[in-house]
């Protein structure tokens, strides 16, 4: 039995778990280490998308406790531990201007709120490795770009005894990573792979409006196409945000485990250095955790890579 690892999986809404990263977390679930889920907001804001289930009077009295249940069945369906950090989902404002965020929303929040608030969850699961999503939020909602931010500064304090003393013992995770599951290889894969087919692609609207500027690093490619039935099971338990139909479907995953049988990572920063062709976020961290736990507390790691960069949306 291999020894037990630890990965923090920071998300803004409950459904986004399920839609990055989560092959790779059920794999490592399979292997033995100890995979959280921690969900900054509730999703109490989003709309319900899934065309079947829009006029249900149940799901639109109480969507966020809605939300809450299929969360859960989600959690159980990879394997997964789960934790609310408790935030109000901000809503992804539309119309031009712009209107206004909502107050109280976790895009608002100070940040120094929202950082000690991971930070006591990092201090008390104790992960050898972190992940969120980059600068940009991999998809410009203001609560993707709030996780972004939010778990850059807990990454950064976690290990402070001088930051937020009063959130637990200090605990330096080694790695943070951002998913980068919609790579442009990926998408390029799908695309090629719907049109031989002779099938219509979604995907070729999103190829045009490719911007070269916001092309990302993959430092790290995981095969895990053992575990998409998984994933999708996981994203169907959130019913009211996934149309079965949907775009998320349209490559079977028979086709996927052909052309693109992996999940995509950059790494953000990390006390480890990130080699050439890495392919497990545990990469170069001691395999005995008794060890891992003692570098983690060492007080003593320098940064070994930087893949921080300026937001550019
Ligand atoms: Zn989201």
């Amino acid at each position: 039995m291999a020894e037990r690892l630890r990965l923090m999986c920071v998300h803004a809404h409950p459904d986004d778990e399920s839609s990055k990263g989560a092959p790779v977390m059920a794999k490592y679930v399979d292997e033995g280490h100890d995979v959280l889920v921690v969900s900054c907001t509730g999703g109490e804001r989003g709309d319900v998308l899934n065309p079947k289930l829009a006029d249900d009077p149940h799901i639109l009295r109480d969507l966020a406790q809605v939300r809450r249940d299929e969360m859960r069945r989600a959690q159980e369906i990879l394997g997964v531990q789960h934790s609310w950090l408790g935030f109000v989902d901000s809503g992804l404002p539309e119309g031009d201007p712009l209107p206004p965020l909502p107050e109280g929303c976790f895009a608002l929040e100070p940040v120094e709120v929202t950082a000690e608030a991971l930070v006591r969850e990092i201090r008390r699961f104790r992960p050898h490795v972190m992940t969120t999503y980059d600068e940009n939020g991999g998809y410009p909602h203001p609560d993707h770009i709030m996780c972004h931010t939010v778990s850059m500064a807990a990454f950064e304090a976690a290990g402070d005894p001088t930051a937020y003393p009063n959130a637990g013992k200090p605990w330096q995770p080694l790695k943070i990573y951002y998913n980068q599951t919609f790579s442009r290889g990926r998408v390029v894969a799908f695309h090629e792979a719907l049109t031989a087919l002779g099938e219509e692609s979604p995907y070729a609207a999103w190829l045009e409006n490719w911007d070269p500027a916001r092309e990302r690093e993959v430092t790290t490619r995981i095969r895990c196409d053992e575990w998409f039935d998984r994933r999708d099971r996981a994203l169907l338990a959130h019913a009211t945000q996934v149309d079965p139909d949907g775009n998320f479907f349209k490559v079977s995953r028979e086709e996927q485990a052909r052309v693109w049988p992996w999940e995509d990572y950059e790494a953000g920063l990390s006390y480890i250095p990130i080699a050439e062709g890495e392919d497990d976020l545990f990469a170069g961290i001691p395999a005995d955790v008794t060890e891992a736990d003692a570098l983690a507390t060492s007080g003593t790691l320098t940064i070994a890579h930087d893949g921080r960069k300026e937001r550019t949306a």
